[in-house]
């Protein structure tokens, strides 16, 4: 991979010599005479190091440090600050407190140079490294290995943040239980391993049909759960419909030749009578998909508490 540095200092002199000492860990030097160029050259070039003289005409050194670090792509990068020994700590310190990673007197020994560079260089990759695995474990912990779907664990970390924004601006939340009929059948007729493709080809289904906004997540086994916002009941039952007839209509061959399956849909509103935490939200939904189950399957129920429709 190409390692670009950016070598500021207002002397050509003293960027000829960096360069000099610097070739065998860069492959592409970027040069400035002062700070204003310094900070166009990062902006446009995107370096992964700097080295940075403090006497500069225009914008000096100091400033040029703590502009970058202000940036977001500057947090990070490695910059050494290099300078001549008068008054060096006092130097040294106003660099540091401004973000430089390291201090080098000029004039430097060149091998010197090089094992600063190269010691900062491999502090920046297992930076790197780590947030790169910090944000795999993130995006792990909050996905369903098999669907790549969110999970159950992100489904009631994002609605119940949205159940307060809702009670707070006024707006209705729908809860979608979907859960496939007879999925038993599947794995005993075509096998486990196709009971697993048929669950990832419906969880791809519902997300292509799913609107911006809305959560989709699985479950737990052959259960997706699903919320929509700002609606009320006709149009989460309208939305319900859509998602059942999508799947009905869908034909799973290849893996299951000939195989069409259907789903059961409970469907609970917050707020309404009797659902105030996201708990009795999904209890909800689960009574009304139970109450499509034994109403026959491949249907959609909206839970209701009018008096003569409480479900047991
Ligand atoms: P119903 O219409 O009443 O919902 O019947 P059902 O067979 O779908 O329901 P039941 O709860 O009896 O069975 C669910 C089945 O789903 C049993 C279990 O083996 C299967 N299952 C759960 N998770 C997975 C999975 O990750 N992969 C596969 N292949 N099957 C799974
Ligand atoms: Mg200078
Ligand atoms: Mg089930
Ligand atoms: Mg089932």
């Amino acid at each position: 991979m190409e390692e670009k540095v950016l070598l500021v200092d207002d002397s050509r002199q003293a960027r000829v010599a960096l360069k000099d000492a610097l070739k065998g860990v860069f492959s592409s030097f970027i040069e400035a005479e002062d700070g204003i160029a310094a900070i166009k050259a990062f902006v446009e070039e995107k370096p992964g190091f700097i080295i940075t003289d403090i006497e500069m005409p225009s914008i000096n050194g100091y400033r040029f440090i703590s502009t970058i670090r202000n940036m977001e792509d500057g947090r990070d990068v490695p910059i050494i600050l290099i300078s001549g020994t008068k008054d060096s700590l006092k130097k040294k310190l106003t660099g540091f407190n401004l973000g430089a990673s390291d201090f080098v007197l000029k004039p430097f020994e060149g091998e010197e140079l090089l094992a600063r560079v190269k010691s900062l260089l491999k502090m920046r990759n297992l930076m790197e490294e780590l947030r790169e695995k910090n944000a795999l474990l993130e995006k792990l912990a909050v996905t369903d290995e098999l669907t790549g779907l969110h999970n159950r664990r992100h489904f009631f970390e994002a609605v119940k943040e949205q159940m307060a924004l809702g009670l707070r601006h006024g707006f209705k939340i729908a809860c979608l239980l979907i859960d496939i009929d007879h999925f038993k059948k599947i794995n005993d007729t075509y096998g486990h391993a196709a009971g697993d493709e048929v669950l990832k080809k419906l969880g791809s289904l519902l997300r292509a049909c799913k609107r911006e906004g809305e959560i989709l997540a699985r479950f737990g086994g052959e259960e997706f759960i699903m919320c929509l916002f700002n609606t009320d009941s006709g149009h989460a039952r309208l939305a319900a419909e859509r998602f059942r007839k999508l799947v009905a209509d869908h034909d799973f061959s290849p893996v299951c030749p000939g195989l069409r399956i259907t789903v059961s849909i409970g469907l609970a509103l917050f707020p309404q009578d009797r659902v105030s935490s996201i708990d009795d939200l999904i209890r909800t939904a689960d009574k009304a998909m139970y109450a499509s189950k034994t109403a026959g399957r491949d249907r959609v129920t909206v839970s209701d508490f009018t008096p003569d429709s409480i479900p047991a």
